[in-house]
């Protein structure tokens, strides 16, 4: 009996020990020379978000991030074994997303970022991990503005490298479109009466409506779809392959939903399951 229990001791320790040193060591499961084992080895990663984006992308002065996108970062950075302090949150506006990625400027983006033919020549998307569409947005006691028929002559906001200013100006030829570098510029022209609409995705107007309420409506519905992706550098297809994977996992097994319910999700309604496009 006394034999039989001091071997039960040893083993026990011995799965502790065996444990402890698989912990140790988790880097160890990437591919050498992939991006997921060199970021898992120095345990930082930088991650480009929006800045001013309410239940999406929000940094303050201190260095937080919050929102639905930096929740779904911190999922793919804890995968990677990297804590909330090897995370370095930088702000990639609209139109410089792209640039960041190619130059290295940050290891992914996570920004509000829809996927497109077009981007897709120059950079590479995981995801969708949601999908928005594009709307309007026009002051609350501003009855002129239902659709986006009603935009001749109007001064729309919009920003520079968005896929809504493209549209905005296939789909309302007539319209006068300002681009400004973010969205929160558009919104305060908005209020002041510079702008008589801004144009972009439904959930980006929505967390600006809700900020500020009883100044905006949204009218108009949504016109495009718009399917968010995460953006990383465009040859590194292992990483983009391992990111979906992750993201996969999430949405099966409840962290995409607890990421939504915690931002997003405390004024928008439940989105549907998005499925991922492993192009
Ligand atoms: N999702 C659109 C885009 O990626 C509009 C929102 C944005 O500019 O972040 O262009």
């Amino acid at each position: 009996m006394r034999t039989t229990s001091v071997r039960s001791v040893a083993a026990a320790a011995v799965a502790v020990l065996l444990s402890a040193v698989l912990a140790g060591c988790s880097s160890n499961e990437f591919a050498p020379d992939s991006t997921m084992a060199r970021l898992a080895e120095s345990g930082a990663i930088t991650i480009g978000i929006k800045a001013d984006q309410p239940l999406f992308g929000e940094l303050d002065e201190s260095g937080a991030a919050r929102g639905f996108d930096t929740e779904i970062a911190r999922i793919v950075a804890d995968e990677l074994g990297i804590a909330e302090d090897g995370i370095a949150w930088v702000e990639a506006v609209s139109g410089e997303r792209e640039r960041i990625l190619a130059d290295g400027e940050a290891d992914l983006v996570v920004a509000t970022y829809t996927i497109s033919s077009e981007r897709k020549e120059r950079v590479g998307f995981a995801g969708p991990y949601y999908v928005a569409g594009q709307s309007l947005l026009t002051r609350m006691d501003d009855a002129t503005i239902a659709s986006v028929a009603d935009l001749a002559g109007k001064d729309v906001c919009s920003v520079q490298g968005s896929t809504g200013a493209r549209t905005i100006r296939d789909l309302a030829p007539e319209a006068n479109v300002v681009l400004f570098e973010d969205y929160s510029a558009c919104v305060d022209g908005l209020g002041e009466g510079q702008v008589d609409v801004v144009t972009s995705d439904d959930v980006i107007l929505a967390g600006y409506a809700a900020q500020r309420p009883g100044e905006f409506r949204l009218v108009g519905g949504n016109v495009t779809a718009e399917p968010y992706g995460i953006g990383v550098a465009l040859e590194d297809d292992e990483f983009r392959m391992w990111i979906n994977d992750v993201l996969e996992e999430a949405i099966e097994d409840g962290r995409w939903k607890a990421a939504w319910d915690s931002t997003a999700g405390a004024v928008l309604p439940e989105p549907q399951r998005p499925y991922i496009d492993r192009y």
